[in-house]
């Protein structure tokens, strides 16, 4: 597949769903893909990226930036607090908020640096033990802690457990965002982006059906 296909889809999904084009943002998510796959789509003029972990996107913005303009970079992957920092300076948003203690260090740098990225909580949909995120039952008591810290929270974000269907935790997410007045759904990859529009997804986050499989690292 390509970018115009991608976006035909999202287009589609959009109209399916009685929403208007364009209220569904497209992170082309760049990880670990080669620097020629990344430089085609930018020439195709999209300019809304995911990257998984700080220190990579340190290594290819910058330049990509200094040829192209202003790139929106999202950080969608673990942010670890001594990256905060960094993370803050480089992305238009963080979609990983996790645990109070990020929260906190974000707050302080916040307060230091004078802007603050937009900020999505990671909710463990699933409850997975292994896997990152306030659980859902917690949801609505980090989402006040975060508001007390002055943080700009805009939504909500997951990753669905990989055997199960992506719908219901899409649904949870959006039930979850209404009851705590968050517009913001990030939510959908290659596989369920169509789905995750429907159940009201506002940014989707593709990666191989853009740029194809990842060459394991
Ligand atoms: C890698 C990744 C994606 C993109 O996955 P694809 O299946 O390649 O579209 C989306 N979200 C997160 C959090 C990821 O780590």
């Amino acid at each position: 597949m390509s970018l115009t296909d991608i976006q035909s889809q999202i287009t589609a999904a959009e109209t399916n769903a009685g929403r208007a084009p364009g209220a569904v943002t497209l992170i082309a998510v760049s990880k670990v893909q080669p620097n020629d796959r990344v430089a085609a789509v930018l020439d195709q003029g999209h300019r809304v990226f995911g990257e998984n972990r700080v220190q990579e996107a340190a290594d290819k913005w910058p330049g990509f930036r200094d040829t192209y303009g202003d790139v929106d970079v999202h950080l969608i992957g673990p942010l670890q607090t001594n990256k905060a920092r960094q993370a803050m300076t480089l992305c238009q948003a963080i979609h990983s908020v996790d645990r109070p203690k990020l929260a906190n260090t974000l707050a302080r740098l916040a307060q230091e640096i004078g802007t603050c990225p937009d900020l999505f909580i990671q909710v463990n949909t699933g409850e997975e033990p292994q896997k990152a995120g306030i659980l859902p039952q917690d949801t609505d008591a980090f989402v006040a802690q975060c508001r007390d810290l002055d943080l700009p929270v805009r939504g909500l974000m997951c990753i669905p457990p990989v055997d199960e269907e992506p719908s219901l935790h899409f649904a949870l997410l959006a039930k979850l965002a209404k009851r705590n007045d968050l517009s913001g759904l990030s939510m959908g990859m290659s596989s369920d982006f169509a789905s995750a529009i429907a159940l009201g997804a506002t940014h989707v986050r593709v990666g191989s059906a853009i740029f194809g499989a990842r060459t394991p690292a």
